[in-house]
């Protein structure tokens, strides 16, 4: 990754849900350390999937139907 700032000086973050890399927004000036996620969508994904069902997580890493 280049060091180089670009025009804007908008430091960025990795999404914790998406893994995403996402910018510094007006609306996290105030709490731009304790972003983890680039929207409240991936915010809430996490939350509500980690409550849900932690286990059903490994169990679905495999798609497809096949029945023999
Ligand atoms: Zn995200």
């Amino acid at each position: 990754m280049p060091k180089g700032v670009a025009k804007a000086d908008l430091p960025t973050k990795i999404c914790a849900a998406c893994g995403r890399p996402f910018a510094w927004r007006k609306k996290w000036a105030r709490d731009w350390e304790a972003v983890r996620y680039c929207s409240d969508k991936c915010r809430g994904a996490i939350k509500t999937g980690a409550e849900a069902a932690p286990r059903t997580v490994s169990s679905r890493r495999r798609p497809g139907p096949t029945n023999s």
